[in-house]
């Protein structure tokens, strides 16, 4: 029988001080290299607390979802979400600029949520998946292509790509979503040089169709 959330919850309370804090062991992600801040003066915030239930998504509701007003053609200069590419049932959409050379989300153009995703939307996620990370990690500044589903935030199902950049090993792994938020942001026009690449090699690798002209 898996544990109940009060009994995980339990566990995390036996171990946080009397302000409710866990400690910070100095051992243990203070010590990577990858971590992005110096050890002094951290200490984690208060929490977690258990609540009563789960805070709602954003899109629990079809009519409440991001997916009723999808930007098409739009610039990603204007820091909105640009839709770049759509087929197999799946659009991937430009992030606005951030640290990284490039963030994309894949989602299905259907409002679905990832457990209601059919298995032909599936088997394509699988194959865009694929085709993505190898287009991504052929631009020259990038090394490696991050795949995230998270789905803390939006109900609509949705992956993340994250580019992280070439010969930079302080970003490596999965401190690089904290840094793509500490490094200056990459300029829209190179962002949008960067998605027309990966764009040009899905179509070739997939097909389906551009549905943003980027420079
Ligand atoms: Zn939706």
């Amino acid at each position: 029988m898996p544990e109940s959330a009060e009994e995980y919850a339990a566990r995390i309370a036996a171990a946080q001080d009397a302000d409710g804090r866990l400690r910070l062991d100095p051992d243990g992600v203070l010590a990577w290299d990858v971590f992005p801040f110096e050890a002094e003066g951290l200490r984690v915030k208060p929490g977690p607390v258990l609540v009563d239930e789960e805070p709602p998504r954003r899109g629990e509701e079809a009519s409440d979802c991001h997916c009723t007003e999808v930007v098409m053609g739009g610039p990603a200069a204007t820091g909105d979400w640009a839709a770049l590419w759509e087929g197999m049932g799946w659009r991937v959409k430009l992030a606005p600029p951030s640290g990284s050379p490039l963030v994309l989300v894949a989602e299905p153009l259907e409002h679905l949520d990832v457990d209601a995703l059919t298995d032909d939307l599936a088997a394509a996620l699988g194959r865009l998946q694929v085709a993505l990370v190898g287009a991504v990690e052929a631009l020259p500044s990038v090394a490696r292509c991050h795949v995230l589903r998270i789905g803390d935030g939006g109900a609509h199902a949705h992956v993340w790509f994250v580019a992280r950049p070439a010969r930079m090993p302080q970003l490596r792994g999965s401190f690089m979503v904290v840094w793509d938020d500490l490094l200056p942001p990459v300029p829209a026009a190179v962002g949008d040089a960067n998605a027309a690449f990966v764009v040009e090699r899905l179509v070739r690798r997939l097909g389906g169709r551009p549905v943003t002209a980027l420079a």
